[in-house]
């Protein structure tokens, strides 16, 4: 058995459900590493810079967790750091499809990887950083949404009309 798991993610911004994820993932995995990522089918916010620092900033609680960051294939990441698992959240059955097509593809493409998925916390499942943002635009209040530390430089960066933040 393998102890180091790699939780790979957007990240756009780092929600308490994430959070949530990690704490878990470290309690069952000697050593989770946190690797933001971009997503190809979607436009991020924030800079890469800015989700690491921040990812960075909220992780720094759990000792067996490290933040790192890459441009490659998810598959080849793992393989890069000899990670034989994947740890991904699963919300709702619309992140079931998506879910399994990349655990399948991801395997296909090293095929030492495999995918563990947790099942979001109840308090969790509607939360994603899509709607951070939407509420961020609008000026709701983000404090049970995402980790206190970062409250801040999302307001800075969404709220306000979204004046810093070309949509
Ligand atoms: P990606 O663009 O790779 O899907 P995200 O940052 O959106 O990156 O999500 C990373 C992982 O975290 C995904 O597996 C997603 O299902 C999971 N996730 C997102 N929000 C939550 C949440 N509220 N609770 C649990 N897991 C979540």
């Amino acid at each position: 058995m393998n102890g180091l798991a790699v939780y790979p993610g957007t990240f756009d911004p780092i929600t308490l459900g994430h959070l949530n994820l990690i704490k878990r993932a470290a309690l069952v995995f000697d050593h989770v590493i946190v690797c933001v990522g971009n997503n190809s089918n979607k436009k991020a916010a924030f800079t890469m810079e800015e989700r690491v620092a921040q990812v960075k900033k909220v992780c720094s609680r759990f000792p067996n967790v490290e933040v790192d960051y890459s441009e490659k294939l998810v598959a080849d990441y793992c393989r890069s750091k000899g990670a034989k698992i994947l740890v991904r959240g699963l919300r709702a059955l619309s992140d079931f499809e998506y879910e399994c097509q990349m655990a399948n593809f991801n395997r296909k493409m090293n095929p030492e990887l495999d995918t563990f998925f947790l099942v979001a916390d109840s308090k969790y499942t509607y939360l994603s950083s899509t709607a951070v943002k939407e509420m961020a635009r609008y000026g709701a209040d983000l404090s049970e949404f995402v980790p206190r530390e970062i409250i801040h430089e999302i307001e800075e960066k969404i709220g306000n009309g979204g004046k810093s933040y070309a949509r």
